[in-house]
């Protein structure tokens, strides 16, 4: 893992901040500490840490670094996605140098499909450009290479997808014959049946929503998925002969959405909250308009 944190510490320096919150996702909750102890030691800033989970650019904790009167957040592992702040955040990249094994490789030269389009996350930015070099050597043809995010919207391109990385996060926004190159386990897997699946399961819910009368519009308070449009999407469920209530949370979880008797859920948020286990049905904006 590779972070550029003495670019971090110039910048604090430079810019004579005085009291920063570090935000990190899940699987650096280990080294943010060390981090935290580095920054004080090499400036004059005081650091404090969130502990709320951090799941993407998204999800900027700026009521606490307001609360607590920061002029920084530090927001490590994710890309900037345009988010408008009040209180400045500085994005840290955080990438893993790893190569891909020759057994992998091979795997990769059996595959059928001649024009593909290759997708990593941010962290495998460096292994997506060298599959990118693989591929072209072994006489295939990149038509497209992209850095994508779990909620974004990826139009076929290519015969196939090969999607590198660690997690099957976001090889699931892929569509049609799709590959994943499992950098933890070290293999090349086919995830066409699962992708496929997904497909069902979305158009299932669809119908869900179809048939339903009360529906429960989530709204969620996170800076970067909050759907500020919510009364429209009101109006127009309500023009289809529903009844439509605004619920509002920052977190979107089961154990919240038990007791109020909605028949269906309409999330305005993340898309992929639909990943986790919801006893009553609930349906992506973006899947229905
Ligand atoms: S997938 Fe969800 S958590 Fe990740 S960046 Fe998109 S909205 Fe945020």
């Amino acid at each position: 893992m590779f972070i550029e944190i003495n670019k971090v510490i110039k910048k604090i320096k430079e810019e004579d901040y005085k009291r920063i919150l570090i935000q990190v996702p899940e699987g650096l909750k280990t080294e943010v500490v060390k981090i935290a102890d580095k920054i004080e030691k090499q400036t004059k800033a005081q650091v404090i840490i969130s502990v709320e989970p951090c799941y993407g650019a998204c999800d900027l904790r700026l009521d606490e670094a307001k609360l607590l009167g920061c002029d920084l957040i530090l927001h490590f592992g994710h890309i900037d996605f345009g988010v408008k702040t009040e209180i400045p955040v500085l994005y840290i990249p955080v990438y893993f140098d790893l190569e891909i094994p020759e057994k992998v490789k091979k795997e990769i030269s059996e595959i059928k499909e001649k024009n593909l389009a290759i997708y990593s996350s941010e962290p495998f930015k460096k292994v997506l450009d060298d599959l990118g070099n693989y591929l072209l050597k072994i006489g295939k043809n990149v038509v497209s290479k992209k850095i994508i995010l779990g909620c974004s919207e990826v139009k076929n391109s290519a015969e196939a997808n090969i999607f590198v990385g660690s997690g099957k996060f976001h090889p699931f926004v892929l569509r049609g014959k799709t590959y994943f190159l499992d950098l933890e386990k070290n293999r090349l897997e086919d995830l066409t049946g699962e992708v496929k699946k997904e497909e069902m399961k979305k158009k299932a819910r669809v119908l869900k929503f179809k048939e339903a009368k009360k529906v429960g519009i989530l709204v969620s308070t996170k800076p970067g998925q909050f759907y500020k449009d919510y009364e429209i999407i009101k109006k127009k469920i309500e023009r289809e002969g529903k009844e439509g209530r605004i619920l509002v949370l920052d977190e979107i979880t089961n154990e919240k959405l038990g007791r109020f008797g909605f028949d269906v859920y309409l999330n305005t948020a993340c898309p992929r909250i639909l990943d986790n286990h919801f006893d009553k049905p609930i349906v992506n904006l973006k899947d229905l308009f």
